[in-house]
């Protein structure tokens, strides 16, 4: 048994006390991935801040068009806001395609950010692993590693990012409001989460005093032309191989803009301008789309168990572009569930 504290913070500023006072303390937001870890032993706070009843639960449009979603709604109060299925329905798709319908109403937007890696060698604290003891080597490398990552890796691990939503937010250009000591900035996704170079046990650029209150969405939300293509081991209840999120911009048949996001193949999600500025101007068909995924998986590096995830990015990148050319995006698969 491991003894550890817990409080409930007042508010935004009383949670930002409490988390800087006390280097060993944890948020808990839905708890659907911090309690996994803390019954594995693989995170062990002295302290939970319970942040679940801050008033950072909803969702609002903004100033400039777009939208500000507070860090505790809910994924499944996300996926079925209206104004988030009509104009960013890639992010809709996206929250849908992970967990179940019981843990994303438990999952709050912010802990989605925040979820750890799910290599094995992670959970299992028999193992030596730098992101859980730093310094005590890498066990996928030379283990199992049919999940792990093909770009972007380092000699110290080679662990994924496991978000659906973060490829959305990523493949949208999302800013992540946080709020610290030092007091409020904002974070573009694209640096948000970190390579492992050589401190993978640092997952994020978020302080250790720093609490996320909101995502913010901008105008552009890619609704007619969009798609997120999760591949998978099972249909549900599994992360990703490989998934994709693709949004276009379409004059009659020409790309007029692009986006695209890879989850699944690294330690962040994975995007890179010059893939999507080889898109534009072209027609949307599947050379040029296929030229996209050359260019997006050109470092890609495969090992013993996960070098099969290079093809498997190529095809669905191809499949995903080709789904939102066409404004067939992959279904939602879901009606909501009462
Ligand atoms: C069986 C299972 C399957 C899953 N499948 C998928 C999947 O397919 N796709 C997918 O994307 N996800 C999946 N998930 C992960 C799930 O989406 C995350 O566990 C969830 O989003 C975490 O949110 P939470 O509120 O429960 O976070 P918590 O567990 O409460 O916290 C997680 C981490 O975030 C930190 N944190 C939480 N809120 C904040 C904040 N506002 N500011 C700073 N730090 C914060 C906490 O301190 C903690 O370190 C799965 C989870 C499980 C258990
Ligand atoms: S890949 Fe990363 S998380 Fe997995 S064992 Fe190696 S260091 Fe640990």
């Amino acid at each position: 048994m491991i003894n550890f504290q817990y409080a409930r913070a007042t508010d935004v500023a009383d949670a930002v006390r409490r988390i800087a006072a006390d280097p060993t303390a944890k948020f808990i937001a839905g708890g659907t991935n911090l309690i996994d870890l803390m019954k594995e032993e693989v995170e062990r706070p002295a302290r939970l801040i319970d942040i679940s009843r801050l008033p950072l639960n909803t969702v609002e449009e903004t100033a400039a068009g777009g939208l500000r979603i507070g860090a505790l709604v809910p994924n499944s109060d996300l996926a079925y806001h209206p104004l988030v299925e009509r104009r960013y329905p890639m992010l809709a798709s996206a929250v849908l395609a992970g967990a179940s319908q019981q843990l994303r109403n438990m999952a709050s937007t912010g802990g989605n950010l925040m979820q750890r890696t799910r290599c094995a060698y992670f959970y299992d604290t028999a193992t030596p692993c730098n992101k859980r003891a730093p310094g005590s080597g890498c066990s996928a490398i030379g283990g199992l590693n049919r999940i792990h990552a093909i770009l972007g890796t380092s000699e110290h691990c080679i662990a994924t990012h496991p978000s659906d939503l973060c490829v959305a937010l990523a493949a949208l250009e999302a800013r992540v409001h946080v709020t610290g000591s030092a007091g409020d900035r904002t974070i573009a996704m694209a640096d948000f989460h970190r390579l492992p170079g050589d401190a993978p046990q640092r997952d994020t650029n978020l302080l250790p005093d720093e609490i996320i209150t909101a995502v913010e969405l901008p105008a552009r939300g890619f609704a007619a032309n969009h798609t997120y293509l999760k591949i998978r081991d099972r249909l549900s209840y599994a992360f990703a191989l490989v998934s994709v999120a693709a949004g276009l911009e379409l004059d009659a048949d020409t790309i007029r803009d692009a986006r695209l996001a890879l989850g699944g193949v690294a330690h962040k999600p994975w995007r890179d301008p010059s893939a999507e500025a080889a898109l534009r101007g072209e027609k949307a068909n599947e050379a040029s789309f296929a030229r996209a995924a050359d260019l997006l998986l050109r470092d890609a590096r495969g090992r013993e168990h996960n070098a099969f995830k290079i093809e498997l990015a190529r095809r669905t990148i191809v499949r995903a572009l080709t789904q939102a050319a066409r404004g067939t995006p992959q279904s939602q698969a879901s009606k909501k569930i009462a």
